[in-house]
């Protein structure tokens, strides 16, 4: 589960990481009456406006505006706000933002040149670790500086039973160049962020930019944290930071039944029990010239509730063309899971694309016969390949 950017920002704070302060807005007004609360509790006059929405690289499509007064917050709240933000991050149609951000300016105007800096803490698959992974490039895409300039990019690895040590915090300061009291609020910063990615069971934090100000004062001034999903339900508090908003509408569906569900861009849905088998059933129907609508795994329990659930979620993409059912019958039986399908089609009685039903395992034979006595528009195959051309033959 993804948090928005200022969700994020909380959360750091709450463990001691030191962040730019913001108040979240939902509409002009509001980022009015946020820009004079910080004024009044820091001074600075200027604020930085950020669009709120799930996707990086918000700068470059317009999304993070400096404000130099408050007609300024007013006027750019009031344009972010409802717009459908681009980013290199977005597809073509962009998110629409729903709140901004309204944060004090910590790049102090007229000081000498604020540096930033690139923080992350993820796992290390191949180590089984945790890591910070830093770099003095901060602000630009990590993507870009790992392919131009890598000797740039540090990785300090976190054993779990010790956490991270004091001389591992001092390293990531004097990697970075830093020095006097940059150096000691550096070490703090990286230890308290880390200490915050494990106690919130994350499973990433990117900070980009981590700031130096010109006071050497070291705070974080994005945030993206990813909260590991199979952890929520021991931080009910975070669980509750979800916004369904910024989630595909369809998968939301899906994942209140229980469905395994992730929309794609082509025209044949499929529905499999088993993600293995689901990204074989993909690579088929690619083979057989189609493209993959969805993946869809339902789950070992394929009955006929869950199919006729998985058949309604699918055909709410105006794309899909044609189905293919791929059920491998170990702990299902076969023969149950065709009458499903049957049922599933006769109930929705609106079903008009082509299905291709491929049952294997437990009694396929009697399935097999199921479906082809039923008189729908349902096409049984045995074997895998058989499956592909029948796809390819219903596309045709
Ligand atoms: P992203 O583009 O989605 O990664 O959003 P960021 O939060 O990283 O903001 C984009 C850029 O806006 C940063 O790299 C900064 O250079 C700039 N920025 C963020 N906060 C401030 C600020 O307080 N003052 C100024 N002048 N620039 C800022
Ligand atoms: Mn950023």
């Amino acid at each position: 589960m993804n948090l928005h950017e200022y969700q994020g920002k909380e959360l750091l704070n709450s463990f001691g990481v030191r962040i730019q302060r913001g108040i979240v807005a939902q509409n002009a007004d509001e980022a009015v009456a946020a820009a004079k609360k910080l004024t009044e509790d820091t001074g600075t006059g200027w604020h930085v406006i950020k669009a709120q929405v799930h996707a990086g690289g918000r700068g470059k499509g317009g999304g993070v505006k400096l404000a130099k007064s408050l007609d300024d917050v007013k006027t750019i709240a009031g344009q972010i706000i409802g717009m459908d933000l681009v980013t290199p991050q977005t597809s073509a149609e962009g998110k629409r933002v729903h709140q901004v951000l309204v944060a004090e300016d910590v790049y102090y105007p007229g000081d000498s040149e604020p540096e930033e800096y690139y923080m992350s803490v993820l796992l290390n698959r191949s180590t089984g670790r945790n890591m910070i992974m830093y770099s003095t490039e901060g602000g630009m895409d990590i993507e870009t500086v790992a392919e131009e300039t890598p000797h740039l990019i540090f990785t300090e690895e976190i054993d779990p039973a010790t956490g991270i040590l004091p001389f591992q915090a001092r390293k990531v300061a004097f990697n970075l160049g830093l020095s006097g009291a940059a150096f000691k609020d550096m070490t703090k910063f990286v230890t308290a962020l880390y200490t915050a990615y494990v106690k919130s069971d994350s499973s990433l934090f990117e900070i980009n930019p981590v700031l130096k100000t010109s006071d050497d004062k070291i705070m974080a001034v994005d945030a993206k944290v990813s909260l590991d999903d199979n952890a929520l339900f021991r931080h009910k508090d975070l669980a509750e930071l979800r916004d369904l908003r910024e989630e595909n509408p369809i998968e939301v569906e899906a994942g209140a039944l229980g469905l395994n569900y992730v929309d794609l861009d082509g025209n044949v849905g499929c529905m499999v029990n088993g993600a293995g088998l689901a990204m074989a059933t993909m690579d088929l129907i690619k083979q057989a010239g189609g493209e993959p609508a969805n993946f869809l795994d339902v789950g070992g329990t394929a009955d006929a509730a869950r199919v006729e659930a998985a058949f309604r979620i699918i055909l709410k993409d105006p794309n899909v063309k044609a189905i293919l059912i791929n059920i491998f019958g170990g702990i299902v039986r076969c023969d149950r899971v065709a009458q499903g399908v049957i049922d599933a089609y006769t109930n929705m009685g609106n079903i008009e694309v082509p299905i291709i039903v491929r049952l294997q395992g437990t009694n396929a034979d009697i399935a097999k016969e199921l479906i082809d006595s039923s008189g729908l528009d349902v096409h049984s195959a045995v074997e895998f390949q058989e499956a592909a051309d029948k796809v390819q033959a219903v596309l045709a």
